[in-house]
């Protein structure tokens, strides 16, 4: 095959998926301007074609509908929705194969994986060219708010694997030199101030990482003085929660604004912050987002906290309609000074099970309640991870920063206790560095605990 061949070749599979691209582009530039009304005539309809399509094609819900005695023209209105029990992880991976609708070849399918709540990842699957494209449609729009645009150059720091690194190049350039892609996995000391002239030497305008990952390079850029880097106009923050101190800490070194949101990859949910706020904007157009209280109602009220459970538009090849995301928040009480008529989150509890700490009596503190702290007490530490085995002992792993004093180790002694209760055992261990997850990802709380089981002992004593 000849290079020209080989282009046409190419250019034929992407055109479907930029075609997909464009149409999602276009209405989202129109949809997020419109009223709630029109927002919402839209998502019904969504959800009736999805609930429909469920039905006639994906044997998990044939058998559900029927064992429930329903069909989808029982579903008129979102309140209908809650005759359908929700959906956990646990279900769909015990349900892979019949959650794939029938009606597609299989050649479409590409399998996916996601890290699990409990350490097992979870699959699934998205439609080959699809999923993604309208995906990327949404991200687009989302980073549009702060001015992103497709020509821009943009540094990536979110776990990928370079393979030059054992060379000592710890970059690759993508996107036809747009993209500049950094290893997660070599950045200490040594090599930083190398990571940070070859930046600063990129010129990006915009930082695409990991929360973790660009604050550990900010935090070695504050301890050495290192200027900001002038042509940066955003850093965009995905994939993990992102703390109060980790925004603080990105905004003061890079003088920039710091935009982050709220997603997954199981595509049921997108919401991020607008150009005048930093409050995540739920998307209407890509899914259909509940919050859920222990016992299974629908919270329609602002400030009372809920799971996140979600219906997805984007995914029919492989449909989760009300998934249990294991990610809690509560909705805003007052509407955006941007006017779009979207439903706004103040922030989300990414209550991921490993993220929490178990007291003694396996009382739960989710790690956000220990990371929101606004203080200094990690002003001299480069990196930390709590590490639990036990309910009521937890080991706090600390690497340390040059001023590192026998003060900071008291100070967060006390404002650790303050949260945990006094009760709490609590070890502080210096390390010398704390290894990230395969993804590349860094884990806060390395929790060895069947938290899971705990939780849902917590519920049925609620629920009951
Ligand atoms: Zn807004």
């Amino acid at each position: 095959m000849s290079f020209a061949d080989s282009v046409t070749f190419k250019a034929l599979q992407i055109a479907p998926a930029y075609r997909t691209f464009r149409a999602k582009y276009k209405l989202l530039q129109e949809s997020q301007w419109w009223g709630a009304g029109q927002l919402e005539a839209y998502q019904l309809r969504q959800l009736s074609e999805l609930l429909n399509h469920a039905y006639n094609n994906v044997p998990y819900y044939t058998k559900l509908f029927h064992k429930q005695g329903l069909t989808p023209r029982d579903i008129y209105g979102f309140d209908d929705l809650e005759k359908l029990p929700l959906l956990t992880k646990e279900m769909v991976r015990d349900n892979v194969d019949a959650l794939r609708a029938r009606n597609y070849a299989p050649r479409a399918f590409e399998y996916v994986t996601t890290g699990g709540s409990t350490g097992t990842p979870l699959g699934f699957y998205y439609e080959k060219g699809v999923s993604r494209a309208k995906e990327w449609a949404f991200m687009r729009t989302l980073w549009g708010r702060v001015g992103y645009r497709f020509t821009d150059k943009c540094v990536v720091l979110r776990g990928n694997v370079v393979p030059t690194a054992d060379k000592g190049i710890y970059w690759k350039s993508a996107g036809f030199g747009r993209w500049l892609l950094l290893s997660s996995y070599h950045m200490n000391d040594e090599n930083l101030p190398t990571y940070v002239a070859r930046i600063r030497e990129f010129r990006p305008k915009f930082i695409w990482a990991y929360p973790s990952t660009i604050s550990f390079v900010a935090n070695f850029m504050r301890k050495h003085h290192l200027e900001p880097i002038s042509t940066l106009k955003a850093i965009l923050c995905g994939s993990e929660n992102i703390y109060p101190w980790q925004r603080d800490l990105l905004e003061q070194v890079f003088g920039c604004r710091v935009f982050s949101w709220y997603g997954q990859s199981e595509m049921g949910a997108l919401a991020g912050e607008c150009e005048a706020s930093t409050e995540y904007h739920i998307f209407p157009e890509y899914g259909l987002v509940e919050l859920i209280r222990h016992d299974g109602s629908v919270i329609s009220n602002a400030g009372e906290q809920g799971e996140i459970v979600t219906t997805g538009f984007n995914n029919f090849i492989f449909p989760l309609i009300r998934y249990k995301t294991g990610d809690f928040a509560a909705y805003s009480d007052h509407a955006c000074g941007c006017k779009r008529a979207y439903k706004v989150l103040p922030s989300v509890e990414g209550r991921r099970l490993q993220e929490l700490i178990v007291g003694q009596n396996n009382v739960i503190f989710p790690f956000t309640a220990l990371a929101s702290i606004h203080s200094d007490m990690y002003d001299n530490v480069e990196q930390f991870q709590f590490y639990q085995e036990r309910a009521g002992e937890i080991i706090l792993n600390v690497v340390r920063s040059p001023d590192y004093t026998e003060g900071d180790s008291q100070k967060i002694r006390r404002e650790l206790l303050k949260r945990l209760g006094s009760d709490m055992k609590l070890d502080i261990e210096y390390v010398d560095s704390i290894t990230r997850t395969t993804a590349g990802k860094f884990r806060f709380v390395v929790q060895k605990l069947p938290v899971d089981q705990l939780i849902s002992a917590e519920m049925e004593g609620i629920g009951a």
